[in-house]
């Protein structure tokens, strides 16, 4: 735990189910308030919010989709309005779908982009205006993947949009590291979540994917959030502009591994 992380506020987006939840519980367990987001599912975003209360850490949530202008302002009210600051501005919403590049619609290819880069920007934006205009040292993460470095082939979009939010990452953190505002992502492996759910349900696909990561093991949100905690305390205050990789290896090349010799 991180004893300076209590009374502190967060926005966290895309956070009723997956990465962006277990982002949301780290954060309330850390004594933080947290201001959460969905898009379309209410009732599993009520039930989260139960479930921090019940643990008797403090959450609300704002509806929409990060794609939309309004939105990022619309939770920084909010975290204002219900816990009078905000300290942390997390950009979790993220989609993928699996398309070959050459049949890929161009609304498909619009959607991934909206979502996962401009959706990004548009967090980013709104928290940098509220960290400048009240001359706070603010912190923003922005969640990207290990597909920031590796190449998805059937998701060219998606890693084309993480690719996005790396340099956008460290450019923002470049403009604003004078006004000791700290700007990080983080780069997650294959992680148990929602988005994986047709993988994980699937033995065949599943040992197929733990054979790929070095480790062999897939990752818990719980260990991604734990990445965020320490993005957003101090113990990282000397830490901007850089990807932090939670991936079990997967980045290292792992047809290099000591099993392929
Ligand atoms: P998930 O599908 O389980 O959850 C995504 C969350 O984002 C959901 O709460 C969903 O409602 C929300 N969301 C989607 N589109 C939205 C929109 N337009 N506006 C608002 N909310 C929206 O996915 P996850 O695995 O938790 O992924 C979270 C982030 O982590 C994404 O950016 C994803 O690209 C990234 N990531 C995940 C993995 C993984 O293996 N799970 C790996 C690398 C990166």
């Amino acid at each position: 735990n991180y004893p300076e992380l209590k009374g502190k506020v967060a926005v966290i987006t895309g956070s009723s189910k997956g990465l962006g939840r277990a982002i949301g519980e780290r954060y309330a367990k850390e004594g933080m308030s947290v201001v959460l987001n969905y898009r379309s599912s209410e009732k599993e975003m009520e039930e989260v919010i139960r479930g921090i209360e019940a643990a008797g850490g403090k959450a609300v949530a704002v509806k929409g989709d990060v794609a939309e202008e309004g939105l990022a302002e619309k939770m920084i009210e909010k975290a204002i309005s219900e816990f009078g600051k905000m300290d942390i501005f997390v950009n979790n919403a993220g989609v993928q779908v699996e398309a070959k590049t050459h049949e890929m619609e161009f609304d498909n290819w619009k959607q991934i982009i909206d979502v996962n880069l401009n959706g990004t920007f548009l967090g980013v934006r709104a928290a940098l205006k509220y960290f400048v205009e009240h001359e706070i040292e603010g912190n923003i993460i922005n969640m990207s993947s290990v597909h920031e470095v590796i190449p998805r082939p059937g998701y060219t979009h998606y890693a084309a949009s993480k690719g996005g939010v790396k340099m956008f990452t460290k450019s923002v953190a470049l403009e604003y590291a004078p006004n000791h505002i700290r700007v990080n992502a983080i780069a997650p492996g294959a992680i148990d979540t929602p988005i994986n759910e047709e993988t994980m349900s699937d033995p065949e696909e599943k040992k197929g994917l733990e054979a790929l990561i070095p480790s062999h093991v897939i990752g818990k949100p719980e260990q991604i959030a734990a990445v965020a905690a320490w993005l957003a305390s101090d113990e990282s205050s000397y830490v901007t502009g850089t990807t932090i990789f939670a991936d079990g290896g997967l980045s290292l090349y792992p047809s290099f591994g000591p099993e392929n010799k």
